[in-house]
Formats: structure tokens, sequence, C-alpha cells
């Protein structure tokens, strides 16, 4: 696996970026990709980490996704708050990180990620709908740790 400097171009981060600014139109859930270049943990701890650390649970309705890479591990988790977990059933999680492991496999980083949004937004869309005055609760760019 590359550096994590190498492993988006900016226009492939750019491109995530905007996944996720579009997925958040129709959810008043909020998306975020994290990646760093190695995790000396278990990589779901890790992930938890993050997502605290980021204040991801800090949402008003728990609905943050989080999709966490661990560029020199291969790995990569994707979590949710207890929201969107109490609404969808683990199926949901493992069918999304199949597909993004499909690309992943095939060192198709952007497209496996944003698949990961894309059906993270479909989902959250459902059972967290869109509403006037929602706020962008968290930042869409990607984080880097
Ligand atoms: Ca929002
Ligand atoms: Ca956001």
């Amino acid at each position: 696996m590359p550096y994590i400097e190498d492993f988006l171009t900016a226009n492939q981060e750019e491109e995530i970026v905007e996944a996720i600014r579009v997925a958040e139109c129709d959810t008043s859930g909020e998306i975020r990709v994290h990646i760093e270049q190695r995790c000396d943990i278990d990589v779901y701890e890790r992930a938890q980490d993050v997502f605290h650390i980021l204040k991801m649970d800090n949402t008003k309705q728990k609905n943050g996704v989080l999709l966490y890479v661990a560029v020199d591990n291969k790995a990569f988790v994707i979590i949710g708050d207890h929201g969107i977990n109490n609404a969808v059933d683990a199926n949901f999680w493992n069918s999304t990180r199949d597909k993004i492991a499909s690309q992943f496999k095939s060192s198709n980083f952007k497209q496996g990620i944003i698949d990961g949004v894309k059906e993270a937004g479909k989902v959250l869309a459902e059972y967290f709908p869109w509403e006037h005055g929602d706020s962008d609760e968290l930042d869409n760019t990607i984080s880097k740790g």
C-alpha cells in the first residue's frame, strides 16, 4: 500500500468530499472519512477512538458514519453511531463492507470509499431524511491521522 500522501490524489480526495456533500443533501446524517498510515491496535477499536476524537458521537440524532482506513494495515472499518445502528441490521454493514473491499482488492481506493459513502448515504436518507434547517454538523473534508 502507498504512503498516506499518495494513497489518494488531490482530485480523488475532492471527488470523495463531493460525494459526501451530495450524500448529505438527502440526509441529516453525517459521513466522514479518516485515513491514516498505520494502526498499531485493533483497527475496529481504533476506528471507535477516531469516531470519538472527531466528535462524531456528538451529532443530534446520533447518525454519524465513519469510514476509517489504515493504509499499511490494508484495513478499513465502517461504523455508525447508535441512531443509525439501531435502524439498520448487521447485514447492512456487512454488505457495505463487501462492496468497499471488492474495490480495495483491485486498489481502487477512491471508488471503494465513494461506494461506501454512497451506501451509507442511501441508508441514512432512508432513516434520517434531510430536514429543513439541517446543519452540516461535521466537516466533509477527509481527516488524516
Ligand atoms: Ca447534517
Ligand atoms: Ca458533513
